[in-house]
């Protein structure tokens, strides 16, 4: 099955770096075999609701981090989750380099906005 936002099989090579037991903190899905790569070096993002998280160690990353690392500060983790149950979609929150090429992300990540904005959050 084609999963949204998947271009290339490069973009699931992701899941080579997800243990079997990492689980998202948003939509509660199993993050093997359910991440895609996004343009910033090791983050890949929930395929389930495009929440992103670090995979791979960047150069400069204390080794006392554990992986994978959600990339969302956790102040607005209730935020997501509260999305995530109010309306079930993507958020689109991975980072992007070349917009041009994740038109379905953004706008995910536009309707997020706005949903934010309605509620007055920063
Ligand atoms: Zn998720």
């Amino acid at each position: 099955m084609v999963k949204s936002g998947v271009r290339h099989d490069y973009d699931l090579r992701s899941n080579l770096c997800t243990d079997d037991e990492a689980m998202c903190v948003v939509c509660d899905e199993k993050l093997k075999g359910n991440t895609r790569w996004t343009d910033s070096f090791g983050e890949a993002v929930c395929i389930t609701c495009e929440i992103p998280y670090q995979l791979l160690r960047p150069s400069g990353m204390a080794e006392d981090v554990e992986l994978p690392k959600c990339n969302i500060k956790p102040e607005w983790l209730p935020r997501l989750k509260e999305y995530w149950e109010e309306k079930r979609q993507p958020m689109g929150l991975g980072t992007y380099l070349i917009t041009r090429d994740y038109e379905e992300d953004l706008e995910h990540r536009r309707t997020f906005g706005r949903w934010c904005e309605e509620r007055g959050y920063g």
